[in-house]
């Protein structure tokens, strides 16, 4: 475990077996610096104990640094189930896992993830408070991808701002890729400034609903990265980011919902010397989890998140300028910035 690539002094990482349901799971506790650790839950067939322990431990060092960039008073964990989500759901199963959540104390805080939804989060709610992200109850916040698009919207303003001098969009040539729950609403309110709009989906549905709605052009899901358009925003998958898809943007700004979009790190600097400037993921996609902080608080409102989500707007504002004008990729000093805040709390230094 110390010795593994992706451990990064995680304060715990926690196994859980549970030989009557099936339940295998890992909960990784990042840091608990800021506050309890908050993530979601994903459920994934993974190849090996191995990757499985991987994703954990990226994960929620991943959503330490999501955590600190939104401001919120929450650190960062993550929970991984071993299984196919499709085949390997039970009560039992998420009962089991509730159950481990609760023998946390309340050090982690779960919601959904890929593979999990709120009907699962339900079930694992029969055995612990330490969950959000769920459609009934008196601080539930439902669906977070309207509070994402927004955070998304208002992201791809600043970088507008920068790139242009003003973040006026009219006119503007977007692609988006991926019009479902985040990208969809971030097409809406991109078309309602004006902005002309290229999108791809692999759900002719889904791309027919929103052009319908905005008049957007729509293209095969491959050909989204050679448009020629003034901002790139992948709403869609992970990776996008890599070394067959860098040389054909013709973008100056890559601003979107998707997590981890850059393959490897090094990504940045690449985007950076092709003069292309990037909102780092995790920041300008945090409108989701301060939505599920505010449900965490126990007291969910709505002025709260706005308020956040627009601190979150600053902060974006803030990485960007420094990444312009000191010549680094975006990521990194985002990166950096997220370090220092988690560092400042575990010895008590004012923000
Ligand atoms: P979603 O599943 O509703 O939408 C994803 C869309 O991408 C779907 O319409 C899907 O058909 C499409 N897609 C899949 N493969 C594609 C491809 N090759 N090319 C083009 N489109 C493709 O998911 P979502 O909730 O809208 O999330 C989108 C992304 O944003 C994900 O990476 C997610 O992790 C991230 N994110 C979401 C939230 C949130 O609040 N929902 C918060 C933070 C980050």
């Amino acid at each position: 475990m110390f010795d593994h690539p992706s451990f990064d002094a995680h304060e715990g990482v926690h196994a859980f077996h549970d030989a009557e349901s099936g339940l295998k799971c890992i909960i990784a506790v990042h840091s608990t610096a800021l506050g309890p650790a908050a993530g979601g839950c994903r459920m994934w067939n993974y190849a090996s104990g191995d990757a499985m322990l991987t994703d954990a431990l990226r994960l929620s060092q991943g959503m330490s640094f999501k955590n600190a960039m939104a401001d919120l008073p929450l650190g960062g964990g993550k929970s991984v189930i071993w299984g196919d989500p499709r085949q390997d759901k039970s009560e039992a199963l998420f009962r089991a896992f509730g159950r481990a959540v609760e023998s946390l104390n309340g050090s982690y805080y779960t919601a959904e993830d890929v593979g999990i939804d709120t009907s699962d989060m339900a079930l694992v709610r029969k055995e612990t408070r330490y969950v959000a992200g769920l459609d009934e109850g008196a601080a539930a916040s439902g669906d977070p991808s309207p509070v994402t698009a927004m955070g998304v919207y208002l992201g791809i303003k600043e970088v507008a701002k920068r790139l242009y001098g003003s973040d006026d969009l009219s006119d503007r040539i977007i692609a988006v890729q991926g019009v479902g729950s985040v990208g969809g609403h971030v097409c809406e309110h991109l078309a309602r400034d004006g902005a002309k709009l290229v999108i791809s989906d692999i759900d002719e549905e889904a791309l027919k609903a929103v052009s319908a709605v905005t008049g957007a052009t729509i293209v095969p899901p491959d050909d989204i990265y050679d448009v020629d358009a003034d901002i790139f925003s992948p709403c869609a998958l992970g990776a996008v980011i890599n070394e067959k898809t860098l040389g054909r943007l013709r973008v100056k700004g890559v601003a979107g919902a998707a997590n981890n979009q850059l393959i490897v790190p090094e990504m940045g600097e690449f985007l950076r010397r092709q003069g292309i400037l990037y909102a780092p993921d995790y920041v300008i996609n945090g409108g989701g989890i301060i939505n599920v902080a505010a449900e965490i608080s126990g007291n969910y409102s709505r002025e709260w998140v706005d308020g956040k989500l627009n601190r979150l707007i600053e902060t974006l504002g803030q990485v960007l300028d420094e990444a312009l004008s000191t010549d680094q990729p975006a990521n990194a000093v985002a990166d950096r910035i997220a370090r220092t805040r988690i560092a400042e709390a575990k010895t008590g230094a004012p923000k």
